[in-house]
């Protein structure tokens, strides 16, 4: 658990959360400030920086994330209407959070990628 990381904070259980699907390795939960019908943000239990360090995260956790991703989309009902997963990384991507996170988008048509 790293000091002072909100998503940390959120998978420990110390700040509110509604996680939609969880297991051994990741938490899913509504982003704060929802972009879409369906805004779901897919968290490790681990601190891990970014997508840039998707080498430190347990190689189990990288394995099952891809499926993990896909339940949760399943479960929030974006699965059959489509959805789109993004990971912004780093200062060009507007990264704000510095614990590795994949946005979940859906629920409506989305607009062009930037
Ligand atoms: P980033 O720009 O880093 O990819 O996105 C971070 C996301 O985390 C933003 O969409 C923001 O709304 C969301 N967020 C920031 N703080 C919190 C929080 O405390 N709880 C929840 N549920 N979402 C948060
Ligand atoms: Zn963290």
């Amino acid at each position: 658990m790293a000091e002072d990381c909100i998503f940390c904070r959120i998978a420990a259980g110390e700040v509110p959360a509604e996680f939609v699907n969880e297991d051994e390795h990741f938490v899913a939960f509504p982003d704060l400030h929802p972009q879409a019908p369906v805004h779901l943000l897919v968290i490790p239990r681990t601190h891990v920086a970014s997508l840039d360090e998707a080498e430190a995260l347990d190689p189990a956790a990288s394995a099952g994330a891809l499926a993990f991703i896909a339940a949760t989309a399943r479960a929030a009902g974006v699965a059959k209407g489509g959805y789109r997963v993004v990971a912004n990384t780093g200062p060009d991507a507007g990264q704000e959070v510095g614990h590795l996170h994949w946005h979940v988008i859906g629920g409506k048509r989305l607009g062009g990628m930037a």
